[in-house]
């Protein structure tokens, strides 16, 4: 990275020029620090001189400035639920925590063109809101919905239950406004579907965890409000069934199909258990059930039929056992909330290993058997906990151990075998040609094995475009590629 002189100022120094650089709330105080030091999963643990919340992008740009002047890092940080570890400073280092949440308003709303715009610290669930009181839909979908911003949404190209049909973050952006590592701003909120002037750089931006800039605002796209929303809950006696069920729904419902999410028993059984209030969908369970959804601008007649006609023709060709349509929006709520309350049943069982993986969707069946045979004759005791969106060859293919809620020595092993684990389920992926992120990012978690994978000539690409957009490595530095490939 490049060497400058910088004005190197002390700690106290600089956190007082910091202060005195922009308008909003700054933190020094340890304990009220402490809960921006920390992620959702309590993974990891960091430091930082300070944490600010800027209220404007003039104010983000400011603290920027000040960052570059002492070089000191900057560490963007949104609801912080991110799973890679990408929002939480590094436990050494002179950093500061920059918190968007103060950024949160809804600048416009442009029904003619379908579209929003925000700021970044916008909670997602807001923003859902705000277009749904305007007869719109923003699809983007996830179970920290009520918590994460949009800017975090973006930076870790966050994807969801909705992308079968509507697409990732990225897929739902038109428009960014970035304060660069220069302090600069560059004001790219346009709401345009082309534009092809060269360089796509929302889309270098997008998925950057931090790394290149801060997201301070984006156009978002809406789309019309469906008119029908059905859920079915389907069980199936294996992966390959549910695949090939999945190419028959494509026929029968078309664009209509939003969600279609595998659950594994130990899945559902988990969430029965955590959750008092949750119950069975049918009497007997099998090893994979599939929440459907149809999204329908049809009558409900007619969307009705069409899934009826799915379902007989499902049934016809024996890939589905049993199942149940909602039949009111409680119904298919209480069905959604078994699949979304999954990851929180698991944090209450105890520690896991996870791993969000894609795949080619015809490989999913061979990764699920051939990992899982694998990984159960290294580590007899585990138990995976396999569910996700199997419509876009999404899985999270978690690793716990059997009855390990009591036992918190185990749970320690299981996580001292974290790499070997992570080593059988991720070469395994990649034989299949598959990724060993699918939308939780890189972080620190999967920065150096995703360096295994990748071929030398896309991590030279990618740390020749992190030294052009940050040539003092001040941005989130340590995440998504190690300092050692920007020397
Ligand atoms: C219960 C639960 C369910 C989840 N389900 C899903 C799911 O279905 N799909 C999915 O994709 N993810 C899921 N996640 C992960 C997480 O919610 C998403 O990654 C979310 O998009 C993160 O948003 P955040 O605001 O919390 O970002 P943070 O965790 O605060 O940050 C994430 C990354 O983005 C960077 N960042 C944050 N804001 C900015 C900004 N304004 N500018 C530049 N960089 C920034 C951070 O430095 C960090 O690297 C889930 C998490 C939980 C806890």
């Amino acid at each position: 990275m490049k060497e400058q002189a910088s004005e190197v100022a002390s700690n106290e120094e600089f956190i007082k020029r910091l202060k005195n650089s922009f308008n909003g709330r700054f933190i020094e105080d340890e304990n009220e620090k402490a809960p921006f030091l920390f992620d959702w999963r309590k993974r990891y643990k960091g430091n930082a001189l300070a944490v600010v919340q800027p209220l404007s992008t003039q104010d983000v740009a400011a603290v920027v400035q000040c960052c570059l002047q002492h070089k000191v890092a900057i560490v963007p940080q949104g609801g912080s639920t991110g799973l890679s570890g990408g929002s939480v400073p590094n436990p050494n280092g002179r950093a500061i925590v920059l918190s968007l949440v103060k950024l949160n308003q809804i600048r416009q709303l442009d029904i003619a063109n379908n579209t929003i715009t925000v700021e970044a610290g916008c909670i997602l669930e807001n923003i859902q809101q705000q277009a749904l009181a305007n007869d719109r839909l923003f699809p983007l979908s996830l179970a920290s919905q009520g918590t994460c911003t949009i800017g975090g949404n973006l930076s870790s190209n966050a994807g969801g239950v909705q992308v079968l049909r509507y697409g990732n973050a990225r897929a739902l952006c038109l428009g960014l406004e970035i304060v660069t590592a220069n302090g600069e701003i560059w004001n790219g909120l346009r709401g345009l579907r082309k534009d092809n002037t060269g360089y796509d750089l929302r889309d270098l931006f997008i998925g950057a965890e931090g790394t290149l800039g801060i997201i301070t605002a984006a156009v978002l796209q809406l789309f019309p409000l469906p008119k029908n929303k059905m859920v079915a809950w389907l069980s199936v006696n294996s992966i390959t069934d549910a695949v090939r069920l999945l190419a028959l729904a494509q026929e029968h419902l078309n664009s209509g199909l939003s969600a279609f999410e595998l659950i594994s028993k130990a899945c559902l059984d988990l969430v029965l258990h955590h959750f008092q209030n949750s119950k069975s969908p049918l009497d007997k369970s099998s090893e994979w059930n599939i929440l459907l959804e149809l999204s329908s601008s049809e009558s409900t007649h007619s969307a009705q039929h069409q899934l009826t006609v799915f379902l007989e023709k499902a049934l016809e060709q024996g890939l589905i056992q049993d199942g149940i349509i909602s039949q009111s929006e409680q119904q298919a709520k209480q069905l959604w909330s078994l699949r979304e309350n999954i990851s929180e049943a698991q944090a209450k069982e105890g520690k896991n290993i996870k791993h969000d993986v894609a795949l080619p969707i015809s490989k999913i069946a061979e990764f699920v058997e051939s990992t899982e045979k694998q990984l159960k004759q290294a580590f007899p005791n585990i138990q995976l906990i396999c569910f996700g969106h199997l419509g876009d060859g999404n899985l999270h293919f978690n690793v716990s151990l059997k009855n390990s809620l009591k036992n918190p020595a185990a749970q320690e092993q299981l996580l001292a075998n974290q790499e070997a684990i992570n080593l059988i389920t991720h070469n395994q992926v990649a034989h299949l040609n598959g990724s060993i992120s699918a939308e939780h990012g890189l972080g620190v978690l999967r920065r150096d094995e995703a360096a295994r994978y990748k071929s030398k000539v896309e991590l030279i690409l990618m740390a020749q475009i992190k030294k052009a957009l940050d040539p003092f490595n001040l941005m989130n530095p340590g995440k998504v590629l190690h300092p050692d490939l920007l020397i």
